[in-house]
C-alpha cells in the first residue's frame, strides 16, 4: 500500500489530487481544517470508486496542531511510510498592501509557507529512509508574477517556489523529488467571487481551469514515472506567461 497524505483534501484542488491518488492505487490521507463534511464527501467518493483513504484533521498554520496530528498518526501506523506528500492547503486574504492588516499578512503566510515548512519538516526523514519519495507544493501563478491585492499571498507563494527549488537539492540523492504546480485560475471556493467573464479575457484559453486539470499533473509527479524531475514549477494555467 502506498500512503499520500493531501493537505486541505476537504475542497477544491486537494479534493481533485485525493481522488487523482485514490485511482493510482494510494490510500489517501485527507487533511482538512474544519469543514468535516466536505472531507467526509472527499473519502465516500474515493471509497465509492474502490479506493480506500482517512480523514487526519490538523491546522497546517499550527506546529503544534501538525506535530500532534502527524505523531500519532505515525504511532498508530509503524512500519508504515508516508511515500508522497501534497502541500496544497492555502488561503486568500487579499488587500491593497497599504490597506492590509498584519493579520492578513500573517494567515496567510502561516498557511502556505509555514504550513509546507511544519508538515513536509515533519515527513522527511522517513521518507528519505525510505529512498522513496515524491513532495509536490501547490504554489500560485501569483507567486510567479506577483498580482495587485495579492503581496501577502504573492510572497507566500514565491516564498514556497524558493523553498522547493532548495530542498529539491537538498535531498535529491536520497530519491526523494520536490516540484511545485502552478495554478492559474482554477474553478473552486476560493475563486467563486472573481470576475470571471472578465478574469478570461486575459487568459489564452478563454476559460477557468478544471481542478482535475490540477490534479492529473499532481497525480504524474507522485507517481514513479517522474522520477527524474526535481525542483521545477510547472503551470497549470490556459497559456498565461
Ligand atoms: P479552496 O478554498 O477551494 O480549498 C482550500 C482547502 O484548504 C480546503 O480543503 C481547506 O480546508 C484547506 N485549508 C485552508 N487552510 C487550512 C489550514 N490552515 N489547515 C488545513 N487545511 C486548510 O482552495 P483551492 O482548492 O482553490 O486551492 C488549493 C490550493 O491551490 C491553495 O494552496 C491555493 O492557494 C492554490 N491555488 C488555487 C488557485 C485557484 O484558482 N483556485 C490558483 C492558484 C493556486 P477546509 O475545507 O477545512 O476549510
Amino acid at each position: 500500500m502506498k500512503y499520500a497524505l493531501v493537505t486541505g483534501g476537504s475542497r477544491g484542488i486537494g479534493k481533485a489530487v485525493c481522488l487523482a491518488l485514490s485511482e493510482t492505487g494510494h490510500h489517501v490521507i485527507i487533511n482538512y481544517r474544519s469543514n468535516h463534511s466536505e472531507a467526509s464527501d472527499t473519502l465516500n467518493k474515493i471509497r465509492t470508486g474502490g479506493g480506500s483513504g482517512e480523514l487526519l484533521q490538523f491546522d497546517v498554520a499550527d506546529k503544534t496542531s501538525v506535530d500532534a496530528a502527524l505523531d500519532a498518526w505515525m504511532a498508530e501506523n509503524k512500519g508504515k511510510t508516508i511515500t508522497v506528500l501534497v502541500n496544497n492547503a492555502g488561503i486568500r486574504n487579499d488587500a491593497l498592501m497599504m490597506w492590509m492588516r498584519e493579520e492578513q499578512w500573517k494567515a496567510v503566510m502561516d498557511t502556505s509557507l509555514n504550513g509546507f515548512f511544519y508538515t513536509t519538516q515533519k515527513l522527511l526523514i522517513p521518507m528519505m529512509a525510505n529512498k522513496f519519495g515524491r513532495i509536490i507544493n501547490i504554489v500560485s501563478l501569483s507567486g510567479l508574477k506577483g498580482l495587485p491585492g495579492q503581496t501577502n499571498y504573492s510572497a507566500a507563494k514565491a516564498g514556497v517556489i524558493g523553498a522547493t527549488k532548495a530542498l529539491a537539492q537538498e535531498i535529491a540523492r536520497k530519491g526523494v523529488t520536490v516540484n511545485a504546480v502552478a495554478p492559474g485560475f482554477i474553478r473552486t471556493d476560493m475563486t467563486k467571487d472573481l470576475p470571471e467573464q472578465e478574469i478570461v479575457k486575459l487568459i489564452p484559453m478563454q476559460r477557468f481551469g478544471e481542478a482535475s486539470e490540477v490534479a492529473d499533473l499532481v497525480a504524474f509527479l507522485a507517481s514513479e514515472k517522474s522520477s527524474y524531475i526535481t525542483g521545477e514549477i510547472i503551470s497549470v494555467n490556459g497559456g498565461i506567461y
